[in-house]
């Protein structure tokens, strides 16, 4: 488990005079288990943000830590992080104990190791009576709770979630923003999760990180945010 710290962030695309600074100077403190949403219009930074955090994007300016180790240079697979996308891809020839496993596999993880790890993720997911299924034999909300099992098995100390819902038909969507709050509730893993949807962020967040072109305008619970005086 482990906080997230963004300290005074600065990211630009490109050099010397056509350089495009896109994040301004973010600073804020995310808590141990908290989960917090990034929400805001298009093009205002927010994957951009979430992407620093992965390792995935580098930093021009400022220092992120998550617990209180600067990760600013360590590559995404030392960072302890897992990420969940919007489309994340399942490989269809694989069992779902496969897709799950697959990971750990390629990172070395022991047989008995990794059956542990699936075996448990797949009864917080519901998934345990599927896991010789194939993709193509799984309802859309079951797919997606494989794809989330892949993060969970790797007992991450941070979830990353870039707009995993925004693909999805109305009834996924509201089923699976219930499986990420439940999922939550029993790893109280620190999780930053990206939308550009109001409404989600506020049935989702704790607290919500407010961007507005590449500023953070406001850090609160949504009651904060939506009901100021
Ligand atoms: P959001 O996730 O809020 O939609 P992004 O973080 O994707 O916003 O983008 C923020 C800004 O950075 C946008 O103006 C976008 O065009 C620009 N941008 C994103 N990625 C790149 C890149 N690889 N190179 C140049 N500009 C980029
Ligand atoms: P999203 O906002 O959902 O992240 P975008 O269309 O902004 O989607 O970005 C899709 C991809 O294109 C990302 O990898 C992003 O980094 C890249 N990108 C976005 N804007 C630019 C840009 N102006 N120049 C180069 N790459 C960009």
């Amino acid at each position: 488990m482990a906080s997230i710290t963004l300290r005074n962030i600065v990211k630009r695309y490109g050099q010397g005079p056509k350089a495009n600074q896109v994040i301004h100077g973010v600073n804020a403190d995310i808590h141990d288990r908290e989960f917090v949403v990034i929400v805001g219009p298009s093009g205002c930074g927010k994957s951009t943000l979430l992407r620093m955090v992965a390792g995935l994007e580098e930093v021009t300016g400022g220092d992120i830590l998550i617990g209180d180790k600067v990760v600013n240079n360590l590559e995404p697979a030392k960072r302890d992080i897992a990420m969940v996308f919007q489309n994340y891809a399942l490989y269809p020839h694989m069992s779902v104990f496969d897709n799950m496993a697959y990971g750990l596999k390629i990172a070395k993880v022991p047989k008995d190791e990794i059956k542990t790890r699936v075996d448990k993720a797949a009864k917080i997911l519901e998934l345990g009576h599927l896991l010789e299924r194939k993709p193509r034999e799984l309802s859309g909300g079951q797919r997606q709770r494989v794809a989330m099992g892949r993060a969970i098995v790797r007992q991450p100390q941070v979830f990353l979630f870039d707009e995993p819902l925004s693909n999805l038909d109305a009834k996924l969507r509201a089923q699976t923003r219930l499986e990420i709050q439940k999922l939550h509730r029993e790893l109280g893993i620190t999780s930053l999760f990206v939308t550009h949807d109001q409404v989600e962020a506020m049935t989702l967040a704790q607290r919500m990180i407010v961007m507005n072109a590449g500023n953070m305008e406001q850090f609160g619970t949504p009651e904060e945010v939506y009901h100021r005086p």
